[in-house]
């Protein structure tokens, strides 16, 4: 287990039948979470009831969650807003970034990102009316075709099909010559690999928390704003959980002096805790060295996995500078492939059209692990196991 000096699997609630390569979608549960969820249920809203949001601190939990979050991310403390959907979050940095460039009419993406992100642009644009424009080229040419036209660059640094990663340093900083708002959606960054916000400059930045930070299904998302912006951004849903004294009752809004003006309304208590909770395994972790042992187990699962399955076709940067913290491989029958994989307790996922994909998350998996589901795989593709009819019906859910 060269090196691997995060690994705390001991942790983690992971079936020991299983090897979990989908912490890239949904992060598995932690040991002390479910305990934490039923203390926050039963003890501080069956027995407290309302006075919970005081008696335990409720009130603050989004802004103590999101500075947990900021220090994942490189950045400050009080600069992350936590709550609704990541979907939600993009539309409100989107909308934001928008009214920073009021004479520009592009938003630039690729067209690797991840749908949500451009149906939610779509949808603004089809709110606003104003003739904006949605304008996506190829990952790899994104730099070149940031020009003055460009309102915002709204992209997500790892792509979600490929791993393939974007280099945020040098795309903001192509972003700012040309006078664009930048935006960076972080869900599969965040609790991947170290991410400086600061040092990029970003205006914003937003993630989920589901995925490698193991915030259970439905966890909320965060949004970062620059510092030196919070005093001026037009919030797009005004909530009263963003107003500057949302108890204070006014019936005119104004915002929040803070990164807080992005909230929008009541919390999800139980799920925040569960987060908060979650979040807890990262105290004492070095995202340096989380990046390390990735690169390590994902380097060796591309060379098994070629050594035994010519058939798999790599589909992600064989650059490790290059990648997330995922590893794709693209083969004709993806599909039932990977229904027979997680048949045989090696669980990864499928996204359209032909794409397998394994997640590399070195809290809780190991050289043997990767080693392990290699050898399923060569199992399954070199006997055709995926040929049962069992494996060709397709969920509603891949
Ligand atoms: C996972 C993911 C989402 C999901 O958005 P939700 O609103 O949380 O469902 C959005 N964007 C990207 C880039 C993702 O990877």
């Amino acid at each position: 287990m060269s090196g691997n000096t995060v690994y705390r699997k001991h942790l983690f609630d992971i079936p020991d039948d299983v090897i979990y390569l989908d912490g890239n979608s949904l992060g598995p549960l932690p040991k002390t979470a479910a305990d934490r969820a039923l203390a926050t249920i039963r003890s501080e809203w069956g027995q407290e009831l309302i006075k919970a949001w005081n008696t335990a601190d409720w009130i603050s939990l989004p802004q103590r969650v999101g500075d947990k979050i900021a220090r994942l991310i490189g950045a400050p403390a009080g600069s992350v807003a936590t709550g609704d959907t990541l979907s939600i979050k993009e539309y409100q940095a989107l909308a934001a970034a928008l009214k920073m460039r009021p004479e520009r009419r592009v938003i630039l993406s690729d067209e690797g990102n991840f749908p949500t992100d451009l149906y939610m642009a779509q949808g603004l644009i089809e709110t606003i009316d104003k003739e904006y424009e949605l304008r996506t080229t190829a990952p790899e040419d994104i730099a070149d075709a940031i020009n003055k036209d460009v309102a915002v660059v709204m992209l997500t640094e790892v792509d979600f099909r490929t791993g393939r990663k974007h280099d945020m340093i040098e795309i903001t900083r192509r972003a700012h010559d040309a006078r664009a708002v930048m935006i960076w959606d972080l869900a599969h960054s965040a609790g991947a690999f170290p991410v400086d916000l600061i040092t990029s400059n970003a205006e914003f930045a937003t993630g989920c928390t589901y995925k490698y930070l193991n915030g259970g299904p439905g966890a909320p998302a965060f949004i970062y704003v620059r510092p030196d912006l919070v005093e001026t951004v037009q919030p797009a849903l005004a909530g009263w959980m963003g107003h500057e004294a949302p108890f204070a009752m006014d019936p005119q809004y104004r915002p929040a002096m803070s990164t807080e003006r992005l909230r929008v309304g009541t919390p999800p208590v139980v799920q925040l805790s569960i987060l908060d909770e979650a979040l807890q395994i990262w105290e004492d972790v070095d995202l340096q060295d989380v990046r390390m042992a990735s690169v390590a187990l994902s380097d060796r699962f591309i060379a098994e996995v070629e050594a035994r399955c010519p058939q798999l076709q790599l589909a992600s940067p064989r650059d490790p500078a290059e990648r997330g913290s995922q590893v794709s491989f693209a083969f004709e029958h993806g599909y039932p492939a990977m229904q027979a994989l997680i048949d045989r307790g090696v669980i990864g996922d499928f996204r359209s059209p032909d794409i397998m994909r394994f997640g590399f998350t070195p809290l809780y998996l190991n050289e043997e692990d990767v080693v392990a589901a290699a050898i399923t795989i060569e199992t399954v593709i070199q006997n055709d196991l995926w040929r049962d009819p069992n494996y060709q019906l397709r969920s509603r859910v891949t």
